[in-house]
């Protein structure tokens, strides 16, 4: 536990269990439950699901739509705060229809809503968001169309808030809302000046990409007047940029907004609403600090902070409570889902070792080296050594490319150096002081563990920018860590790769590894992907999505657990047609190569007949290995 930090980074919801292998805690206010992730990997291995297997715990999400709705509403009865809490999850997060599904059944009793930021985004939420008290809210760059489609929610009774990111959608949507003679519901994005922090803190001050600047909003409140539609200005709405890492940053942005919706309700508009946005951080590193993989608040102060936030400023003011509206995407979908992948090899620096006995015309880097290594002894100075086998390494590099010497020297002198490097690691683990490149031997000595999975589809983020993802063995924790590694995964691509690890709560290049038999399957569990990682990912090397399994617990029984949903990944035919090929026809066009061969007497009919089928077989197939044949 202590290497890993599940519980920092964990919210709740992971542990190790006693058997040393990660227990989910799927309902953390039902503490007794447990879930065995060996027991969900035996589960699936048993009805033959081909890994790396997504695997998505329902009652977490469940869980944490609850906990952010419950929060709110204790802290607006605590603070005695008059308007209600109406949040909505934005579904670019994660727009996978069963995620959106669950959000929206768990928030039913809170009339909990959806957001939507683009055309397709904002045609699956028309579908989905049937309860007629919670909230559509609508964000991003709109054409006439998605205007429309907005006024349609509103003809279905939907409370769907389209929110002005610029100021020309604000004449078109008076335009069409006229012509169609349905009253919008309107909201104005505020480009804010309190900057949030963190990755993505480009999302306010003057060169935001979206919202209205302070003359813009008076612009577009006068405006409404003109045209008789004052009454439909709801809405105040911004947002600072996702994953916060500083509590400040939002207190801040509360207060600036606050300050507007009560000019704005004083000017004669009587907006409803404060849309807060998204932000909430994840605690990706357990670090509880203002690293951008982490946060320095709980989700309690946050809804703290932006509640009594709004109504200081309301009561000074003397304006009333505005329902406060929050999209948070990241905190709701992170937890609820994690990747689980195989090793599949390992790639160690110094894996082969060849033969490196004395020979009579040996070169003199060669005898250098062995003399090296054959005198090595606790009592050396490592440094020293370091330094010369490392200088013996590169001369002899130079060497052989300018053909003095050849490859089984080459060789020779290469096992020599790494058996010398293990002693040296071995020497410095106890001294007082070792200096810093020859401490990089640890990164160096350490394995790669080649796992079954693509960085770019699986975890993006990692790849894209620097993003901490928790990365934990599944079982074996019981017994001390034995090895060290970094992951990379199955693309032809060297930036798939992990070697960023929150190791003793602080980041470590290499994993620590427990002990493993080779010849049973191990697996690693890539954590909290939940968020964005689960959709965002891309087909590098034409690996596609993953199979998924979707995990309930029964409700009575909850230790005990079900695969309510396997939703197949990606096949072999489909992200070649993706890509404009045309499977069928390829299929056709070797079954005619090979009938030529067999013609030709090269390949018997039978054989013919099991390559055809092959061929086939592995067009229908799962883009990554298959490990079970
Ligand atoms: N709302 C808007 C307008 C956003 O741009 C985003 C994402 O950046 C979100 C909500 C979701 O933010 P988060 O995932 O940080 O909650």
């Amino acid at each position: 536990e202590r290497v890993y930090g599940v519980s920092s980074w964990g919210g709740g919801y992971f542990e190790i269990g006693e058997n040393g292998n990660i227990h989910v805690i799927p309902e953390p206010r039902m503490n007794d439950v447990r879930i065995d992730m060996k027991a969900v990997i035996d589960e699936i291995r048993e009805e033959n699901i081909q890994f790396p297997v997504v695997v998505r715990f329902h009652d977490v999400l469940r869980s944490q739509v609850i906990t952010l709705n419950e929060t709110f509403r204790e802290i607006i009865s605590e603070a005695s705060y008059q308007g209600k809490y109406r949040g909505v999850y934005p579904i670019k997060v994660n727009q996978m229809r069963e995620v959106v599904e669950e959000i929206v059944d768990a928030g039913q009793p809170y009339d909990y809503g959806l957001e939507a930021g683009s055309k397709p985004e904002l045609l699956a939420v028309l579908a989905m968001n049937t309860n007629l008290n919670a909230l559509t809210i609508l964000n991003g760059y709109k054409d006439e169309e998605f205007l429309k489609l907005a006024l349609l929610g509103r003809k279905l009774g939907r409370k769907v808030v389209v929110v002005i990111e610029k100021f020309s959608e604000l004449t078109m949507l008076i335009k069409v809302s006229k012509q169609l003679d349905i009253a919008p519901i309107i909201g104005l994005r505020a480009k804010m000046q309190s900057k949030g922090q963190g990755r993505w803190q480009g999302s306010s001050g003057e060169r935001a990409k979206f919202g209205l600047n302070v003359s813009e909003i008076i612009k577009a409140a006068r405006l409404l007047e003109k045209e008789g539609m004052s009454d439909t200005l709801k809405l105040l709405h911004f947002h600072i940029g996702s994953q916060l890492p500083e509590i400040r940053a939002i207190k801040d942005a509360v207060n600036e907004s606050a300050r507007i919706y009560a000019e704005l309700v004083k000017m004669g508009f009587a907006l409803e609403y404060v849309d807060v946005g998204g932000g909430l951080g994840i605690d990706y590193d357990g670090s509880k600090s203002t690293a951008d993989s982490s946060r320095n608040y709980s989700v309690r102060e946050y809804v703290a902070d932006v509640v009594y936030g709004m109504r200081e400023v309301c009561d000074l003011e003397g304006v009333p409570h505005p329902n406060i509206v929050t999209e948070s995407g990241r905190a709701i979908t992170a937890h609820h889902s994690c990747v689980i992948t195989e090793v599949v090899g390992e790639i160690k620096p110094d894996g082969a070792q060849i033969d490196t006995a004395a020979g009579e015309d040996d070169h003199i880097l060669l005898k250098n080296m062995r003399d090296l290594a054959d005198h090595l002894s606790g009592e050396l100075n490592f440094q020293e050594v370091y330094n010369d086998a490392t200088q013996y390494k590169e001369q002899a590099s130079d060497a052989f490319k300018l053909r003095v010497i050849g490859l089984e020297e080459l060789g020779k002198i290469e096992t020599l150096y790494w058996q010398i490097m293990r002693k040296v690691k071995h020497f410095y683990r106890n001294a007082d002081f070792v200096p810093e490149e020859v401490q990089s031997l640890d990164f160096s000595l350490s394995s790669q563990y080649l796992c079954n999975f693509s960085i770019f589809q699986s975890a993006v983020d990692s790849w894209a920018i620097d993003q901490i993802l928790p990365v934990v063995p599944i079982t074996n924790l019981h017994t001390p860590p034995v090895n060290d590694g970094s992951l990379v995964d199955i693309t032809c691509d060297s930036d798939g790769k992990i070697d960023k690890f929150v190791i003793e709560h602080a980041i470590d290049h290499v994993l620590p590894m427990p002990a493993f038999s080779k010849d049973e399957p191990f697996y690693l569990g890539l954590f909290l992907t939940g968020a964005y990682q689960d959709v965002m990912g891309d087909m590098h090397n034409l690996f596609g999505r993953l199979n998924e399994v979707h995990i309930f617990s029964y409700d009575d029984d909850p230790q005990d657990f079900y695969i309510e949903e396997f939703v197949k990944g990606s096949s072999v035919e489909h992200v070649l047609s993706v890509m404009q090929y045309h499977p069928s026809s390829m299929a056709i066009d070797i079954k005619k190569y090979i009938d030529k061969e067999v013609a030709a007497g090269n390949i018997k009919p039978r054989e013919g007949v099991k390559w055809t089928d092959f061929y086939e077989h592995c067009l229908a197939g799962y883009t990554y290995l298959n490990t079970e044949s």
